[in-house]
């Protein structure tokens, strides 16, 4: 088993079992106590990947779909800078989802979604996602309320129907050639306050604060069971979630890292072969190339 292998696997959450969020310690750091062994690390995956990449680009048949989901402050924004540092970024595209515009509420919630799906041979990120519906629309039903869904179709079963929504939806995008690693960044209340603080303390982090940010807050408990709910039923072995300790900056990262890199290793990526009509083309081009003068 390779060594991302190794770190990424205790974070998977298998298919079908029970989660409770209490098991999982958002400070683990996988015994590993240097953060310079981490960055080290976390050098050689960014490396790796940069790799990796670049065979998927040139085959242009895979697409990966990476998906992040956390409360605020748990680093979200600071995991993807930091994972994609390496790659090239015409193969890799990023989208944040806000709270729905009126042109998106008319629409079915997945629509939005599939209009930044990545293509074939790239990485895409989705900075919260889809999974917002089962979230925060779950913890407010003012908002499920805004959504203007049919009220016979508004019943007890609406997160189920959506989970399983959801299931299908992936397995759609999986057997069409686009693998889907989907990571809830774990962070803890305590962890949280302290970053929070450090926002409203540092003029240069001001910014990332928001007053709403505190009501979230206050409803905890409600996003952690919604949260377990969630990824007990959409963990799947073609689109599995990781619950990754998000306490420790430096170690989210590596996890993050490790998780990308043993998936798109086990594509078993290339690059496209030659075929001898193409090599005499090469063989041409390079005679031509010699044989002028400049
Ligand atoms: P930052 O880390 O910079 O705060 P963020 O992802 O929290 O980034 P914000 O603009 O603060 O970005 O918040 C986006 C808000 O949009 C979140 O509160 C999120 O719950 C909300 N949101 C996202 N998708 C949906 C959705 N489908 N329905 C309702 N609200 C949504
Ligand atoms: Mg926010």
């Amino acid at each position: 088993m390779s060594w991302a292998s190794k770190l990424s696997k205790p974070y998977r959450v298998e298919h079908g079992k029970k989660l409770r969020l209490k098991d999982h310690d958002p400070a683990d750091t996988a015994k590993l106590h240097s953060q310079e062994r981490a960055q080290e690390l976390l050098a050689k995956s960014v490396a790796r990947m940069a790799e990796l990449q670049d065979k998927l680009y040139a085959q242009n048949r895979w697409g990966l779909l990476l998906i992040f989901q956390a409360m605020d402050a748990a680093g979200k924004d600071g995991a993807i800078k930091h994972v994609m540092s390496g790659v090239n970024p015409q193969a890799c595209q990023v989208y944040s989802f806000k709270t729905p515009s009126a042109e998106e509420l008319d629409h079915d919630y997945l629509w939005r979604n599939m209009k930044c799906l990545p293509e074939r041979g790239r990485i895409g990120i989705f900075n919260r996602s889809y999974y917002e519906e089962v979230l925060v629309v779950r913890v407010h039903p003012e908002i499920l309320a805004n959504e203007k869904i049919p009220a016979p179709l508004v019943t007890k079963n609406i997160w189920e129907n959506r989970f399983q929504d959801i299931c299908s939806f992936e397995r759609y995008l999986c057997r069409n050639g686009f693998v889907i690693r989907k990571f809830f960044l774990n962070v803890s209340k305590k962890e949280q306050k302290r970053r929070f603080l450090d926002r409203l303390q540092q003029p240069e982090k001001n910014w990332k604060f928001s007053v709403a940010d505190l009501h979230e807050r206050e409803r905890w408990d409600d996003y952690m069971n919604a949260y377990e709910e969630m990824i007990a039923n959409t963990s799947t072995p073609h689109a599995p979630w990781f619950v990754i300790p998000a306490d420790n900056k430096w170690f989210t990262r590596l996890a993050v890292a490790a998780a990308i890199v043993d998936t798109l290793d086990n594509l078993n990526l290339a690059y496209p072969k030659v075929d001898p009509q193409k090599r005499r083309e090469l063989q041409a081009a390079r005679k031509v190339l010699l044989g002028s003068s400049k």
